[in-house]
């Protein structure tokens, strides 16, 4: 029944067409995230007031939490067009400098994962975003020479999952870095009623809440999970959600009353009974639950984390009292004193 990548909040493409209409259009309409909304909010005025282009701007933070809305938002407001891309889809640097060229002056220029994007892409990105230029190469061996194209002027939004993995020299190029946090259940309450509202979901407030809470602090994941219980209500309850009908639903899909789904639970399960709780290595951790790294360190783990169920220490992850407690098994007494030791 369940989709094992339901509750992955990677982008899906069940999630394309949807995910159009229910993206908030203005930061006003952007639920939470209050202390990036409101420097944004300033930095916006003020290179409006001066006719200016916005700062380059670094978004960061887990999937799913709203980085592309805001660089649409992020466009809109500057009243100017956006081109939207990622760091895998741009191979060459050539595909860049083409990229870059065919910019209009303001324009936002959104690189999601830019992370990934290879040394060489990169290296066309430095002068683009510090002087507005390109170095292009002319010619080949002795008598190459580079001349120097200037761009309008734009304004880079780059997104990644993780900032840790930007090299320095890219990260310091950017005027703005924002870390998105993950959102409250209240929050998330106002993302899916408002998405109720845009499908035409009759929900009430308590049902909105049970999904919100159970979504991982995720706006994609909420969105998600709104249309299967929809599908849940119109089947068994009338088409009407409320809280009953949603906790039904969840429950139906694997997903426990904290949001965890079957891959966290494996997660911990493995660490607690392989382990004795940890700590355990991400490579080990993910050889064992059969799940990959990258995604366990980009998508698992934070949500874990943001719970207190999962601690980062040098020697690897470890469980904490609470993570055993939601898992209904007992501490043993050596895992405390390793936590104890560890912290
Ligand atoms: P990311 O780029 O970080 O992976 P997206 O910007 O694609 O995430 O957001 C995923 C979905 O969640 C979008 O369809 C959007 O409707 C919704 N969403 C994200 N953040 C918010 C927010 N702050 N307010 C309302 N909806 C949001």
């Amino acid at each position: 029944m369940m989709d094992d990548r339901f509750m992955n909040s990677s982008f899906l493409a069940e999630d394309s067409a949807v995910e159009q209409t229910l993206r908030p259009h203005t930061l006003r309409d952007y639920v939470g995230q209050k202390a990036v909304k409101d420097s944004l909010e300033i930095y916006i005025q003020a290179a409006l007031s001066r006719h200016d282009a916005l700062d380059h701007i670094l978004l960061y933070g887990p999937p799913g939490l709203g980085k592309t809305t805001l660089a649409c938002i992020v466009a809109s407001e500057m009243g100017q067009n956006i081109r939207v891309t990622s760091g895998p889809a741009i191979e060459r640097p050539g595909d860049l400098a083409s990229i870059l060229s065919n910019l209009n002056a303001g324009d936002v220029l959104f690189i999601d994962e830019i992370h990934r994007l290879s040394r060489q892409v990169e290296e066309v990105l430095y002068p683009a975003m510090e002087d507005y230029a390109i170095d292009i190469m002319i010619g080949k061996g002795p008598t190459a020479r580079s001349i120097r194209v200037d761009l309008p002027k734009f304004t880079l939004v780059g997104a990644t999952t993780r900032a840790g993995q930007l090299s320095a020299p890219l990260r310091d190029r950017f005027g703005m870095l924002f870390r998105l946090e993950m959102y409250t259940p209240e929050e998330l309450s106002r993302i899916v009623e408002r998405s109720a509202g845009i499908l035409g979901v009759d929900a009430d407030a308590e049902g909105l809440l049970e999904i919100a809470r159970r979504s991982r602090g995720t706006p994609r994941i909420a969105n998600r999970m709104l249309k299967r219980v929809r599908d849940y209500a119109e089947v068994k309850a009338g088409g009407h959600i409320s809280r009953d009908v949603a906790r039904e639903a969840l429950n139906m899909l694997d997903v426990d009353e904290l949001g965890l789904d079957k891959v966290d639970r494996n997660v911990l399960g493995c660490m607690m009974d392989k382990f004795g709780g940890g700590p355990v290595g991400l490579d080990t951790l993910a050889a064992t639950t059969g799940e990959d790294a990258v995604t366990i360190e980009d998508v698992y783990e934070p949500y874990l984390m943001q719970l207190g169920f999962l601690m980062r220490t040098p020697r690897g992850r470890i469980c904490t009292p609470a993570a055993w407690a939601h898992m209904k098994k007992s501490m043993p007494a050596g895992a405390e004193a390793q936590l104890r030791m560890e912290i």
